[in-house]
C-alpha cells in the first residue's frame, strides 16, 4: 500500500512536536496535525509565560519527582536525561538559564522562544504542520492505516503518534479527545482527574488575604496522623481557596474526600518554637506600649496580621506587654501551625495537569508503542504520567517524544 505519509502525529504540544522532529530527523515523511491554527498554545502559557521547561537533576532525582509512571518511565528517561533536554535546546540556539530548585527557564524568560526552537528542529526535519482535529484512528487487522479528521479529510499512514495532552485548560486544544481515539481502538483509559491544582479551602479569610503570596513557608498535608506532603516554598492565597508551586504539589495527594485532610502552614520555618518565643518576646520588649495589631509588622506581612490576631484569641488593642507568656508561647505555635481546612479541589480545566490517561501496562516503556496496535505510539500527557511541579511534566513530554519518534518508522518496512 502507498500512504501518504510514514507518520501521522496527532496534536502539537511539546510531545508532538519533539516527536515529529526526531522521526523528522531519521528521514521519515512526517504529518504533524494540531487542532489549533497555531502549535504550541498550552506551552506558550507554561511558568507563567516563561517555560520552566525541565528541572537540572539527575535521572534518579526526576523519577522521584514523577507521581504516577515512575517505574514506566525509567528507559525513556534515561534515554533522553533532562541534561539531554538542556543539551538539545542549547543546540538549538536556546540559551538556558538555571534558577531556584534547579528549574531551568529560557534565558529570554520568554515560552515563545522554546516553541520557535521546536519549530526550527521540526522544520530541519521536513516535518509538514497542518490545522485539523483528528477525529478516529483508522485500522485495519489491529494495524494503523492513518487518521480521519473532523472534516471528512482522510490521510492515510502506517504509524501514528498520539500526543493530544491531558484534558486541563481545554481552552488550550487539550480537551481530553485523544483518550476517546485510543479507547475506540481498544485501549483502557485510566479515569483522568486533576492533579497540580488549587485548594479550596473552608475558612473566610482566603477571600481577604487574595493575593498575598508568602514566600519560605512549609506547606504540611496531614491525613489522619500521616504527614503526606511537608515542603518549603511559595503558596499564594486566591479567594477560594490556596494555590502556587506548594499547594499544587500538596493537591496531587489527596485523594477521595477532601474531609480527611488538614494543611497546615509554618509561617517562620526559619524559627525552631524557641527561637520564635524570644523573638517575639524581643520585639514586644522594644515598644512595651504597642497595640498588639501594631506589633507584627517585622514578622508577617500586612494583611495576614489581622486574620493572625484575630485567630491568637488575643484583642488587637491590648498593649504588648500585658500579654502573658502562655499567650505570647500560644501565639508562637499558631505562627508555626497555621491551619487551613480543605473541603474541595477546583475542576480538572484548571489543573496544571491531568493524571490519569492511557493505560501503561498497554504500553512499551522503551519505544511508546502500543501493544495492542501495530503502528500506534504515545506521547506526553495523554499517558497515565504526571509529575510535580518544577519542569518535570515537560521533561516527561520532551522524553516520552522522543522515545516515540525515535523508534516510529519500522512499520514502514
Ligand atoms: C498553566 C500551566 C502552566 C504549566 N507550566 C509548566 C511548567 O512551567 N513546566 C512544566 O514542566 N509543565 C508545565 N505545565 C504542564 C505542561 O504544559 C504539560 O504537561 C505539557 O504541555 C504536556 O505536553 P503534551 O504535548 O503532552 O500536551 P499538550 O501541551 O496539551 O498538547 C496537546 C496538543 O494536542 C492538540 N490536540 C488535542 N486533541 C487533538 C485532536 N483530536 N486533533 C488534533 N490536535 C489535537 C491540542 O490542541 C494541543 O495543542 C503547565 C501547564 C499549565 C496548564
Amino acid at each position: 500500500m502507498n500512504f501518504d505519509y510514514d507518520v501521522v502525529v496527532v496534536g502539537a504540544g511539546p510531545a508532538g512536536m519533539m516527536a515529529a522532529g526526531r522521526a523528522g530527523a531519521r528521514g521519515l515523511r512526517v504529518l504533524l496535525i494540531e487542532r489549533n491554527a497555531r502549535p504550541g498554545r498550552k506551552l506558550l502559557i507554561t511558568g507563567k509565560g516563561r517555560c520552566n521547561l525541565t528541572n537540572n537533576c539527575s535521572v534518579e532525582d526526576l523519577l522521584a519527582a514523577v507521581r504516577r509512571g515512575g517505574r514506566f518511565l525509567h528507559s525513556a528517561s534515561a534515554a533522553f536525561t533532562p541534561a539531554d533536554t538542556m543539551a538539545f535546546f542549547e543546540g538549538l540556539g536556546l540559551p538556558l538559564k538555571t534558577e531556584r530548585g534547579r528549574r531551568v527557564f529560557p534565558a529570554s524568560d520568554r515560552s515563545v522562544d522554546v516553541l520557535l526552537a521546536l519549530r526550527r528542529y521540526m522544520e530541519a526535519g521536513g516535518v509538514q504542520l497542518i490545522t485539523g482535529r483528528v477525529s478516529a484512528l483508522a485500522t485495519r487487522e489491529g494495524a494503523i492505516t492513518g487518521v480521519l479528521l473532523k472534516d471528512g479529510r482522510a490521510i492515510s499512514a502506517p504509524a501514528v503518534v498520539l500526543a493530544t495532552g491531558g484534558m486541563s485548560y481545554p481552552a488550550t486544544g487539550s480537551d481530553g479527545s485523544g483518550y476517546a481515539l485510543a479507547e475506540a481502538v481498544g485501549h483502557s483509559i485510566v479515569p483522568p482527574r486533576a492533579s497540580l491544582v488549587p485548594i479550596v479551602i473552608a475558612e473566610d479569610f482566603c477571600a481577604e488575604l487574595s493575593g498575598l503570596s508568602l514566600r519560605n513557608v512549609t506547606l504540611s498535608l496531614i491525613k489522619g496522623k500521616k504527614t503526606l506532603f511537608c515542603e518549603i516554598g511559595e503558596l499564594l492565597f486566591t479567594h477560594f481557596g490556596v494555590s502556587g508551586p506548594l499547594a499544587l504539589s500538596a493537591s496531587s495527594y489527596i485523594e477521595g474526600s477532601p474531609d480527611d485532610y488538614r494543611l497546615t502552614i509554618d509561617l517562620k520555618p526559619g524559627l525552631d518554637a524557641d527561637r520564635l518565643d524570644r523573638r517575639l518576646l524581643r520585639d514586644f520588649e522594644e515598644r512595651p506600649n504597642r497595640d498588639f495589631i501594631n506589633a507584627l509588622g517585622g514578622l508577617l506581612p500586612r494583611s495576614l496580621i489581622p486574620v493572625v490576631v484575630r485567630r491568637s484569641g488575643i484583642d488587637s488593642d491590648t498593649k504588648v506587654h500585658q500579654i502573658t507568656r502562655a499567650q505570647r508561647i500560644e501565639l508562637g505555635r499558631l505562627l508555626k501551625n497555621f491551619s487551613l481546612t480543605p473541603v474541595g479541589l477546583r475542576p480538572i480545566e484548571e489543573a496544571v495537569v491531568t493524571a490519569g490517561g492511557i493505560h501503561l501496562r498497554e504500553v512499551n516503556p522503551k519505544t511508546m508503542g502500543s501493544k495492542l496496535v501495530s503502528g500506534l505510539y504515545f506521547a506526553g500527557e495523554v499517558l497515565d504520567l504526571d509529575a510535580y511541579t518544577g519542569g518535570y511534566n515537560l521533561q516527561i513530554a520532551f522524553a516520552t517524544g522522543q522515545a516515540a519518534g525515535g523508534s516510529v518508522g519500522g512499520e514502514k518496512l
